[in-house]
This record gives structure tokens, C-alpha cells and sequence, in this order.
């Protein structure tokens, strides 16, 4: 439902049509569970959908969530005081004492709403501990506490916090609502590279954003990366000349970028996932030819950053990588 460029209800998801229309039914009953598992890839609205859920807890207007009320622009703008992410970007883990704070906080009466939600936004990352210590919590949780629990896995949470929980699985959108939706977003993008973007990430949209802003920048990547991945001299030598009278910024950007990819394909190598460009190098060239040329052309930026001249240094690429 839109009417003048004001969103109601869940339709700030886009697609998962039979989810939204859940939501709305129990909501609208005055149901609502008090955990939600929101599950589904990276890029495919966990974070949307968790908002939405939030202002939906919060508002008080018979349409929740409205969208307009200041409690709903609130929770948008993630000023809410009773809605409280529970993270800590710097751990590698979700530990048990975010999990004992957030259970101090929540025996302490919500502020301003009549609710407390708590998001953790990524739930597959909590340890064992934390996970129980959660669990004792969504067993008998105060009355006005509601937790959101996102994850890219369910398999990672434990079967008791699971079968205490009503999970929300999100899909992917359909086709023609996705690209649509992206072109919104990058107009500078021809329709090719939009389908491109669908077809690569199969209709979640965060990872159709990423797809096509990665793609912006440069055209001499992929150039780069199948000459690199094939380790054709030829090739590299014809990206290397046709480089030479580069500014010497836009030079950098271009090294930047291809060492960045080398960088990712090292990290694909020792099996962490990368992009498909990244995937390609890894595949095919060692960890030593990927180190050893990120080593060649981190001297290349280096150059560019004392005003060498392009010619030179793309010279110097020609015969070192
Ligand atoms: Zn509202």
C-alpha cells in the first residue's frame, strides 16, 4: 500500500508477500510472538524487516506501523530508546556478557514505549553461552520484551531457541520488482548490468546493490582479472600500455582496485567466500604469485603516490607482474 510517498504496514519490504500479509494478519489481531527468527542470506531485508517489526511493537496507530508518527520515525532513524541493538562490532562472536547486559536491561520497564525490542543482529554468531543465557531469558521474558534474532543460518542456534521462537524466513524478489527496484536506485546503470546484477544474486536486493556498485568503477577490472587469472602476459602487458596516460589519481584507483581483488582472492584461496571476480583468480593462481604481485603493485601505488609518472610505472607492471 503506498499512498503519496508515505509507506504503510510492511510494504517497506518489497516481494515475501505471504510474510507480510502474516505479520499484518497477527498484528492486526493484536498477536505478535515474543521472538522472531528473521532468516535469510546477506542482502535479502533481515534489517528492513527487523525495523519494520519494531515500529509495528511500538506505534500506536490503529494502521501500525504507520510510518509517520514520530514513534515510527524514531524507530526509523534508530533513535527509539527502547529499541536496542545488542552488538559489539569489534567481537568476532556475539559473547554471553552482551547476552547477561542485555538481560539486566530487560527487567528494567521500557521508557517511552509500552514495548522493548531487542535486535541482535547476528544471531548465528552467538556462542553456546550467550545462547543459553537467552535462553533462560526467552523462556519467561518480561512481559513487554520481544527479541528479533537475525540470522544468515539457522543451524547455528540451538534447537531449544529455536522452538521458542517463530521464525520469519525471507525470499528472494521476484524478477521483474527487483531490477525495477535497483534501477530506482542506480539510474546511471544500463538495463544489462541491472539483469546482470538479478541473475548473479538470484533476487536479493541488498546483494544486487552491492553487485552493481562494485561493477561502477572500473572497466579495466575485468580485463584484469581474466589476463591475471590466466596468467597471459600478453594481455596484462596490452592493460599495462593502455593505462600509461592515466592521470596519475585514476591510476591509483585502478591499483587499488586490483589489489584489493588479489587480496580477496588470497582470502578465497584459505576458504572464505569472495566475490566472483576474486573467485576466478583464486582458483587459478597461487598464494604466491596472488602475494607476490599485490607486493608489485603496492610499490605501483606507492610510486603514483610520489608523482612517478604513469608511463613509468605501468612500465615497471609490465615486466614485474
Ligand atoms: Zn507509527
Amino acid at each position: 500500500m503506498r499512498r503519496k510517498g508515505r509507506v504503510m504496514g510492511f510494504a517497506g519490504l518489497l516481494g515475501n508477500e505471504d510474510l507480510k500479509a502474516r505479520l499484518t494478519a497477527s498484528f492486526r489481531a493484536g498477536k505478535h510472538s515474543h521472538c522472531y527468527i528473521l532468516t535469510g542470506p546477506e542482502g535479502s531485508g533481515k534489517k528492513t524487516l527487523a525495523k519494520l517489526l519494531s515500529q509495528a511493537l511500538q506505534c500506536e496507530a490503529a494502521d501500525a506501523p504507520c510510518g509517520r508518527c514520530p514513534i515510527c520515525r524514531k524507530t526509523e532513524n534508530g533513535t527509539h530508546p527502547d529499541v536496542i541493538c545488542v552488538d559489539d562490532p569489534e567481537r568476532k562472536t556475539v559473547p554471553v556478557e552482551l547476552i547477561r547486559q542485555l538481560q539486566a536491561d530487560a527487567y528494567v520497564r521500557p521508557n517511552e514505549g509500552n514495548k522493548k525490542v531487542y535486535i541482535i543482529p547476528r544471531a548465528q554468531d552467538m556462542t553456546d553461552n550467550a545462547q543459553n543465557a537467552l535462553l533462560k531469558l526467552i523462556e519467561e521474558p518480561p512481559s513487554y520484551a520481544v527479541f528479533l534474532l537475525l540470522t544468515t543460518n539457522t543451524e547455528k542456534l540451538l534447537p531449544t531457541v529455536r522452538s521458542r521462537s517463530v521464525e520469519l524466513r525471507l525470499e528472494p524478489v521476484a524478477r521483474d520488482q527487483a531490477v525495477m527496484w535497483l534501477s530506482g536506485k542506480c539510474p546511471e546503470h544500463d538495463r544489462q548490468t541491472l539483469q546482470a546484477a538479478y541473475v548473479r544474486c538470484g533476487g536479493f536486493l541488498g546483494q544486487m546493490l552491492e553487485f552493481v556498485k562494485e561493477h561502477k568503477e572500473l572497466p579495466q577490472t575485468e580485463q584484469f582479472v581474466s589476463a591475471f587469472a590466466a596468467n597471459d602476459r600478453y594481455e596484462l602487458t596490452r592493460l599495462w600500455c593502455s593505462m600509461e596516460k592515466m592521470p596519475r589519481d585514476q591510476l591509483y584507483q585502478c591499483l587499488s582496485r586490483f589489489k584489493q581483488l588479489l587480496t580477496d582472492a588470497l582470502m578465497v584461496r584459505s576458504g572464505m567466500p569472495g566475490s566472483p571476480e576474486a573467485l576466478k583468480i583464486g582458483q587459478r593462481r597461487t598464494a604466491q604469485d596472488l602475494s607476490c604481485a599485490a607486493a608489485q603493485l603496492q610499490k605501483a601505488m606507492e610510486y603514483c603516490a610520489a608523482n612517478v609518472g604513469a608511463g613509468h610505472i605501468c612500465g615497471h607492471l609490465a615486466v614485474s607482474l
